[in-house]
């Protein structure tokens, strides 16, 4: 059987815990849950006396673990029972809000039960890989696998990364419009630029804006043998699901659909050797951030914020989203820092230095701030974010400006890879090498 929501719900009427059998939606702590491909993640409220505004104790923070420990073990034993497989599980504790204060992560596949690669696989299997097959039908979970891509196989569900590709850095925020494609974007270039291989993913599954930032309007598509062709454009590879759906419409994603889309970009795209993959996220924590830290092992998160205050406390529920989903935060990126205007004079209208600050109170690195620019803003309109490593070089009015932007991108990329290396030897991965000049 489908490991799906009923199955789950059905797990959640009676969960063990240390005082007895609970059943959690009778006593109105389940909240919802979404499940693709053996993937799991489940809302939970927070106890009526908690205030919901994260700053749990160490008590609550205890009894929280401990109960998401029960609904693992109920949803694991209830999937098993049903020949179904339960590969990774996230509980989110939310708040009477609705927002997520606390996020629970469990991993590993125990296990290998009968029937369970049919859950989600099965549909895309009709799709066939010709790059001309009709609509594929739905899986079982609802995700209509995108046309003419092979599904992902059993193999490629496990959370071990994507062979062939080094470092897989998410860029998100905790809002819309602060620059998380731009950001994305420039680091992929500014990282290529630097001899790198490196890919862009556009995981902005909901609002996709590579196309026009990167300049794909008049390129298709390619499929071949069922895997996505990447664009190869400004020195790096991209894909964005952009480029597979009509840009008028919008995009509506449930939690499954999104989890199906997700994988499928990632795993069914011909990525070849990479060292560095860039995944430009939706805005918030939502499914595809979920997915992302279930699906892939990412060496860390950049966050992005704008100085103002209202948009730091938004920056700081993402960031500490990911770390609780055990992906580190390898640091914030402050964008439109401040203005420069094409006679070159700064104006700080957004209060410079905000998300610096706010970088220091949760303890993560500082990556610079990039200053707002007509140029940069020209260019990404554009599709020609080289432009905005090289335009100072051709001097003019905007030679100032336009050398602060480059700058600013440039420090930002060499902050990175301190990071990434930092991230390396947190890991083990790296051994430390002493030059004596
Ligand atoms: P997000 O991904 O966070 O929604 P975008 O990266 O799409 O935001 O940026 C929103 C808009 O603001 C785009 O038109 C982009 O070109 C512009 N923009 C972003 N950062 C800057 C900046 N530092 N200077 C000028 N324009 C910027």
């Amino acid at each position: 059987m489908t490991l799906d929501k009923e199955l789950i719900t059905r797990a959640m009427h009676r969960v063990e815990t240390r005082v007895g059998p609970v059943d959690l939606v009778a006593g109105g702590v389940f909240v919802w849950a979404s499940a693709c491909d053996g993937f799991v993640s489940v809302k939970l409220n927070v106890a009526e006396d908690e205030d919901g505004t994260g700053a749990a104790d160490e008590a609550v923070r205890a009894m929280r673990q401990e109960l998401a420990g029960d609904v693992e073990r109920a949803i694991r034993a209830t999937a098993e029972g049903e020949g179904a497989v339960l590969r990774s599980l996230i509980v989110q504790f939310v708040s009477k809000a609705g927002v997520v204060v606390e996020a629970v992560k469990f991993d590993g596949e125990v296990g290998e039960a009968k029937g369970a690669a049919s859950s989600g696989a099965s549909g895309g299997g009709s799709a066939g890989g010709t790059g001309h097959s009709p609509v594929p039908p739905k899986s079982a979970d609802g995700h209509r696998p995108i046309r003419g891509l092979d599904a992902p196989g059993p193999h490629a569900a496990a959370p071990s990364g994507l062979a062939g590709v080094g470092h897989i850095i998410a860029v998100g925020a905790g809002k819309g419009g602060v620059g998380k494609s731009t950001v994305a974007v420039n680091l992929a270039v500014g990282l290529a630029r630097r001899g790198h291989a490196v890919g862009l993913l556009d995981g902005d599954i909901y609002g996709p804006s590579l196309p026009t930032m990167l300049g794909l309007g008049s390129l298709d598509q390619v499929v071949h043998g069922g895997r996505l062709q990447p664009f190869a454009v400004h020195g790096i590879k991209a894909v964005t699901i952009g480029k597979m759906v009509d840009p008028e419409k919008p995009l509506i994603w449930r939690g499954p659909m999104a989890h199906g889309a997700f994988k499928q970009l990632t795993e069914q795209t011909s990525w070849g050797e990479l060292d560095y993959l860039i995944v430009d996220l939706p805005p918030g924590t939502g499914d595809v951030a979920l997915t992302m830290a279930q699906t892939l092992k990412c060496t860390g998160a950049v966050i992005v914020c704008t100085p103002q205050r209202v948009a730091q406390d938004d920056a700081v529920r993402a960031a500490r989203m990911f770390q609780q989903l055990g992906i580190d935060v390898l640091g914030v990126v402050e964008n439109m820092s401040y203005f420069v205007g094409d006679d070159g004079k700064e104006y700080d209208i957004f209060g410079r230095g905000g998300a610096e600050h706010m970088a220091q109170r949760l303890g993560v690195p500082y990556l610079g701030g990039i200053p707002i620019t007509m140029s940069l803003r020209e260019n990404s309109d554009a599709g020609d974010p080289t432009e905005n490593f090289e335009g100072a070089a051709r001097g003019g009015t905007r030679a100032r400006s336009d050398e602060l932007l480059a700058r600013s991108l440039e420090e930002m990329v060499d902050a990175l890879l301190g990071q990434v290396s930092l991230a390396a030897l947190r890991r083990g991965a790296a051994t430390p090498t002493l030059k004596i000049s």
